[in-house]
C-alpha cells in the first residue's frame, strides 16, 4: 500500500513537471508582466515637401503664332495657309496650340487619331487631352516624372530621382562641411530628393457625412431620472467603476441596480450626447494642441486622439482607436477643424513629435486645407521642452491627469463601444460640467441653463434633454 502511494505520488510529480514543461513550450519562456505603458517608439525625422504637379504639366507658351505667321510670309513671300480637313480625325474646333497659341486649322493629326497633334505654325507636337499621362506625378521643381519608390499601408512614396533637380541641388549646397563628409559615407541618412506621399484614404475632410445622427431611444433605461443623474455623477464625474457605483447606489441610496445596467446606460446615453458635444457652437481661441493618450480596452492598448483649445480648455477631438496611425490623426484634426466656423489663415496646431500629424497635414494640403503643424518633442512625455512650450505641456499634462484620474479606477474598459461611451461622456463632463481652476472656477463651455441648476444629477439630466432636442432639431422633419 505504502509503495503504491509513493509510486502514485512520484507519478503525479512527474506529470506536473511534464505539464509545466508543455505549458512553458506553449506560452513562452518567462511570465514577465506586461509594461504598464505602451512602448514609445522613437520617431524618424520627417519633412514635408510642397505638393507635386498632379496631372499634365503646365505648358508654357514659348512662341507667338502671329509673329511666326508674319516671319513665314516675309521668308516665303506667301501666307501659311490653314489646313483643309477632310475625312476622319479632324481636330476639335476649340483646340489651340499650347506652345504658340495657333487656332484651329493649323493642326495635323500626328498619330492616327490617338490624340497627338502637330502644329503647322511652330512645329511642336502636343497632347491636348492626355488621360494616360494624367496619372503621372511631376516634381514641382524640375518637372521630372516622380518614381514610386515605396508602398506603405497608408500611402505610396514617390521620389524625384533627378540629380539636376533644383530642390536636390539646393539641399546639397546647404550642407555644412561636416554633413558633406557624412553624406559621402552614409547618404541614406539624408533626405535631399523631393518626396511626395500619395494617400490611400477615401476620407473626405470636413464632410457633414462624417457624423451620423443617432436615433433617440432611452427606453432601455428603467430607473428614475434622478437615479440616472446620480449614476452618471458617480461613474463619470468621479470615475467610480461600475461595480462600485452599483454598490454605492445600494449602500447610500438604497437603489438596487446591477453594474451591467450602469454600463448599458452609459452606452445608451453617449451616442445621444455626442452630436451635442460635437455640434455645440464653442467660443474658441486660436491655440490648439493635440496629444495621444492610451487606455486599455479588453487588455489591449488603444489610443485617444485628443485635440483641445489650450486657452478655453475645451476638448474638440477625442477619437478612440486601436491604431496610432495617420488616418486617426486625420480624423482627429478633421473633428477639430469641423468645429471652427472659418479656417484662420494662420492656423497652427501644436502636437508632439509623432510624424502622423505631418502626414495628416500633407493629406489636408492635398485637399486644399492648409494649416501649420508645430511639433514639440517632449510635449507629452518626460523629456524637457523649451520654455515657450512649457505652459502647453502643463495644460496637456493636466488634461491627461484629469482623464487618467477618472479612467484609472476602471482598470481598463471591457469593450470598444464601452470605452468610446465613457470617453464621450467624460468629454461632455469636461466641457460642460467640470469647473476649471484656470477659468476662475467656470466650466470651459458655459451653458447658462446648466449653471443655474443646483446639483450635478440635474445638470446631467438637462444636458441629456438638450442633446435630445439638438438631435431632433437637426433631423429632417
Ligand atoms: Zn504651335
Ligand atoms: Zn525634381
Amino acid at each position: 500500500m505504502h509503495q503504491l502511494v509513493t509510486f502514485l505520488f512520484t507519478f503525479i510529480q512527474l506529470q506536473t513537471q511534464i505539464i509545466e514543461l508543455l505549458f512553458l513550450m506553449l506560452v513562452g519562456k518567462n511570465f514577465t508582466p506586461k509594461a504598464d505603458t505602451p512602448i514609445d517608439k522613437k520617431y524618424h525625422k520627417l519633412t514635408v515637401d510642397p505638393l507635386p504637379i498632379l496631372g499634365p504639366l503646365p505648358i508654357t507658351k514659348i512662341y507667338d503664332y502671329d509673329k511666326l505667321l508674319m516671319d513665314f510670309k516675309l521668308k516665303h513671300n506667301k501666307e501659311l495657309k490653314p489646313i483643309k480637313y477632310r475625312g476622319k480625325n479632324i481636330p476639335p474646333a476649340h483646340l489651340t496650340c499650347p506652345y504658340c497659341g495657333a487656332p484651329h486649322g493649323y493642326f495635323y493629326d500626328n498619330n492616327g487619331g490617338k490624340g497627338q497633334y502637330l502644329c503647322k505654325v511652330c512645329n511642336s507636337t502636343f497632347f491636348p487631352f492626355n488621360p494616360s499621362k494624367d496619372t503621372v506625378i511631376h516634381c514641382p521643381f524640375c518637372h521630372c516624372a516622380l518614381e514610386k519608390i515605396k508602398e506603405r499601408k497608408d500611402f505610396d512614396v514617390f521620389k524625384c530621382t533627378s540629380m539636376n533637380c533644383s530642390f536636390y541641388k539646393k539641399n546639397i549646397r546647404l550642407m555644412s562641411p561636416d554633413q558633406k563628409k557624412l553624406f559621402a559615407k552614409e547618404p541614406y541618412r539624408f533626405k535631399h530628393h523631393y518626396i511626395y506621399r500619395k494617400f490611400h484614404f477615401d476620407f473626405v475632410p470636413l464632410s457633414k457625412e462624417n457624423s451620423v445622427l443617432p436615433k433617440v431611444d432611452l427606453s432601455s433605461i428603467k430607473v428614475s431620472h434622478h437615479v440616472l443623474g446620480l449614476i452618471l455623477t458617480y461613474h463619470i464625474n468621479y470615475g467610480i467603476p461600475s461595480r462600485k457605483t452599483a454598490a454605492l447606489m445600494y449602500d447610500v441610496h438604497g437603489v438596487k441596480i446591477s453594474h451591467q445596467s450602469i454600463l448599458n446606460y452609459t452606452r445608451a446615453i453617449a451616442p445621444i450626447v455626442k452630436p451635442f458635444v460635437d455640434g455645440f457652437e464653442y467660443d474658441l481661441s486660436d491655440s490648439f494642441c493635440g496629444d495621444e493618450t492610451y487606455i486599455k480596452v479588453n487588455g489591449r492598448w488603444h489610443y485617444i486622439f485628443f485635440f483641445f483649445d489650450a486657452v478655453k480648455k475645451i476638448i474638440l477631438s477625442y477619437n478612440v482607436s486601436k491604431h496610432r496611425d495617420t488616418l486617426n490623426a486625420i480624423k482627429a484634426i478633421d473633428s477639430l477643424l469641423s468645429k471652427l466656423n472659418t479656417l484662420p489663415d494662420n492656423l497652427n496646431l501644436i502636437t508632439d513629435g509623432n510624424p502622423i500629424y505631418l502626414l495628416a497635414q500633407q493629406f489636408f494640403a492635398q485637399h486644399n486645407i492648409n494649416f501649420d503643424v508645430t511639433q514639440v518633442i517632449g510635449l507629452s512625455n518626460e523629456d524637457p521642452v523649451s520654455k515657450e512650450f512649457r505652459p502647453l505641456k502643463q495644460i496637456i499634462e493636466r488634461l491627461n491627469r484629469t482623464f487618467k484620474g477618472n479612467y484609472k479606477a476602471t482598470t481598463g474598459y471591457g469593450s470598444e463601444p464601452g470605452s468610446v461611451a465613457n470617453v464621450t461622456l467624460f468629454v461632455a463632463y469636461f466641457n460642460f460640467l467640470r469647473p476649471h481652476s484656470k477659468l476662475d472656477g467656470n466650466v470651459p463651455a458655459v451653458i447658462p441653463k446648466l449653471n443655474s441648476l443646483e446639483h450635478m444629477p440635474a445638470k446631467w439630466l438637462t444636458l441629456i434633454k438638450m442633446s435630445e432636442e439638438y438631435i431632433k432639431s437637426k433631423q429632417p422633419a
